[in-house]
């Protein structure tokens, strides 16, 4: 059995990034995985990317619209990581074990603490402090019972070679438009159409914001190709390759366990309206890092400051304002999420940005909040109000 201050289980893109952190500011570290490419198009606003990372964006877009009521265009810069170097760069040269885990538990009959991770090697490794992040759901930790399972975010995607014609043919973070000719294969549920490019051509995918219980993402393959207007099989016929999306939404945030901290996916970092968490984590990378380093120099409790500075308490009231965010999202008919969107995208883009990070102020987010209710017509206010009267009116007034 060997010794390490830190080991990180799961070395996707939160785990990578605390382990390259901590090792850059000189902590002996250690990030477990198997060394996988991270498959998934991961996607962001270009100014929510750690400075440092910031060669590792493959492709960048100074705009892209929102097809709503209206279509509109955002000039925020969003940007497509090229996976392998934002992996290169965030672990830097931190010592890695090329195996899986099969156990994260307390060190037995330690005074001092400390975790032990069993490696599927036969090996273990004690460490004072263990980062789980092993993503969402994960064998390591129990499954979450039916209360606990989250709404899901899904969505069917194609990459072609060339981008359709029309608008989606140009950067679309979300085309909340009716499908012309309807579609009543997913019956009435809300859906939009995202449309990017990528490394191997233009991603279009059709994606269910969020729904409980999931809906299959091949079951968006007939809307997606009636919105382009091609048959569903000629589609598949010519996309270079198919992306399936099912990501968890409102995961809510992991408590620590004796010198277990759960940070990125497992954690709840997905965003309740959007999914993203890749940005989200790797700002986080930094805070944790910081926090274990200072923790560590002062004498202080590493776990304590890890599981501090992965959900601070700013960040809990700004998630349980997100959540209320997300109830209401999901009450929401086609119509009522064109006009939530439509009426959310008019705000001061400073005040929808803010609205889409998980890590804003608490006042941020609710002055977004505030500043949607007051923009919205009666209908969409009643809808926002109706279910939720009495959390909407301390968001509004109390954060
Ligand atoms: C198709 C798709 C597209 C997405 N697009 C975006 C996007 O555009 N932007 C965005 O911000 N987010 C996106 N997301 C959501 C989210 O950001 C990703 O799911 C992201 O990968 C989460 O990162 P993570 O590091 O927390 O977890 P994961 O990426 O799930 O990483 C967990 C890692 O732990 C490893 N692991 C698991 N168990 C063990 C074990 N027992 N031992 C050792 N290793 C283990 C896994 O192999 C994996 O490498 C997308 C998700 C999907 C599925």
């Amino acid at each position: 059995m060997s010794d390490v201050a830190v080991a990180v289980v799961g070395d996707g893109p939160a785990g990578s990034g605390v382990a390259g952190e901590l090792h850059r500011r000189g902590v002996d570290v250690t990030l477990i995985g198997l060394g996988t490419s991270w498959p998934a198009t991961y996607a962001t606003w270009v100014d929510e990317v750690p400075e440092y990372l910031a060669d590792s964006l493959a492709w960048v877009t100074p705009e892209t619209a929102v097809a709503a009521e209206r279509v509109r265009h955002l000039e925020r810069s969003y940007g497509v990581f090229d996976n392998d170097r934002l992996a290169r760069t965030v672990r830097g040269k931190v010592s890695r074990l090329g195996v899986e885990a099969t156990s994260i538990g307390e060190r037995a009959g330690a005074v001092d603490g400390g975790a032990v991770v069993q490696l599927s090697s036969g090996d273990a490794l004690t460490a004072r402090l263990v980062v789980d992040a092993t993503g969402w759901p994960s064998a390591l930790r129990p499954a979450p019972g039916p209360a606990q399972q989250p709404a899901f975010q899904t969505a069917f995607g194609v990459v072609l070679e060339e981008p359709p014609e029309g608008e989606l043919g140009a950067p679309m973070f979300m085309d909340v438009r009716d499908v012309i000719g309807g579609d009543a294969s997913i019956g009435r549920v809300p859906t939009f159409c995202y449309a990017l490019r990528v490394a191997d051509g233009w991603l279009v995918e059709e994606t269910v914001l969020a729904a409980q219980p999931a809906i299959e993402p091949v079951a968006l393959l007939p809307r997606l190709a009636r919105r382009l207007g091609v048959p569903a099989d000629n589609l598949l016929d010519r996309a270079v390759r198919t992306e399936y999306v099912r990501i968890p939404m409102g995961v809510a945030p992991t408590p620590r366990a004796g010198s277990v901290i759960v940070v990125g996916a497992g954690a709840g970092y997905g965003h309740p309206a959007t999914g993203f968490s890749v940005a989200a984590s790797l700002r986080a990378a930094t805070r944790v890092a910081s926090a274990i380093v200072d923790a560590d120099q002062h004498g202080a409790d590493i776990v304590d400051a890890a599981a501090e500075a992965v959900w601070p308490r700013s960040m809990r009231r700004t998630r349980a304002l997100h959540d209320l965010g997300l109830s209401v999202l999901l009450e929401l008919d086609q119509a009522g999420v064109r006009q939530f969107f439509d009426r959310f995208f008019e705000l001061p883009t400073e005040q929808w940005a803010a609205y889409l990070r998980i890590d804003a102020e608490p006042r941020q987010v609710s002055a977004a909040m505030l500043g949607l209710f007051r923009n919205a017509p009666w209908s969409l206010r009643r809808r926002l109000a109706v279910r939720n009267p009495a959390p909407l009116l301390r968001a509004l007034v109390g954060s």
